[in-house]
């Protein structure tokens, strides 16, 4: 089954764990794209699996890991395995890895998870570190203003779309993802950048609801520290870059955060 989703805007977290943040180290990344078609994104992950601080105790990888995810039992025809691999290296090595799915991998599921060791979080989710509440989301959700990419959003999370999906063989899968990664690639060239930002209002009123002062999440490849009022008090939303051209990381360490 793939990884539980919240098919609408509602956007109430459940909360998943909490981490005492001492000495360790907690990394944040998203939007990494992994395909065969990027080599070098390949290359600078498997250097990241690879040189990771012993400082590290946990990674929160919040979605578009991957370029797209046609399920569990396409990651072979996708050439994936080795990526399942330096996963599965991370957290044999007793670094914990959660993953929250995005826009583009929302069909990794419990296959995966058993493959790469990694633990799925359903977007979106709220941690705690230390005394603070932490709201953790791919980012997309938040995006109000795109109704198209909501509409599409709440068809390819409902069960029914799912289900639909993943009964096709691995190569239909395969050419419906080419397929809507082209669409969504045409689409995004004629709106106006803003609509495909996070709105601000509805973003308060999630942070509100869930009684969060700091957000992290990814989506808009758009990597910055936005500091705001929220009825008088001090909120963060961090936001994570791609993995394109550099490794953008958010660390948390003694309570300080550290983007990239
Ligand atoms: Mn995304």
């Amino acid at each position: 089954m793939p990884c539980p989703s919240i098919p609408d805007n509602m956007q109430t977290a459940g909360t998943i764990g909490s981490f005492f943040d001492n000495m360790k180290e907690i990394l944040f990344i998203s939007d990494l794209h992994l395909s065969q078609e990027y080599p070098d994104s390949l290359d600078r992950f498997e250097r990241f699996a690879f040189t990771l601080s012993h400082e590290v105790d946990q990674i929160f990888m919040l979605g578009d890991v991957f370029d797209f995810w046609i399920g569990d039992d396409g990651a072979e025809t996708l050439g994936h395995h080795k990526i399942e691999e330096q996963l599965h290296h991370i957290s044999s090595s007793g670094i914990e890895l959660f993953f929250l799915p995005g826009n583009r991998d929302f069909l990794v599921g419990q296959d995966f998870a058993r493959r790469t060791g990694c633990r799925l979080l359903p977007d979106p989710s709220i941690i705690v570190i230390g005394t603070e509440r932490i709201y953790l989301t791919h980012g997309d959700a938040l995006c109000t203003d795109d109704i198209e990419h909501q509409q599409n959003r709440s068809v390819m999370l409902s069960a029914k779309w799912q289900s639909v999906f993943l009964e096709k063989s691995v190569e239909e899968r395969l050419d419906t993802a080419l397929r809507l990664r082209q669409e969504s690639e045409r689409s995004k060239q004629d709106k106006p950048m803003d609509i495909m930002d996070v709105n601000q209002s509805h973003l308060e009123n999630v942070m509100r609801k869930n009684q969060v002062k700091t957000l992290i999440h990814g989506h808009t490849h758009k990597p910055a520290v936005h500091e705001f009022d929220l009825d008088g008090a001090k909120a963060r939303r961090y936001v994570l870059g791609d993995w394109y051209t550099q490794n953008s990381i958010l660390t948390v360490r003694n309570g300080e955060y550290m983007l990239e």
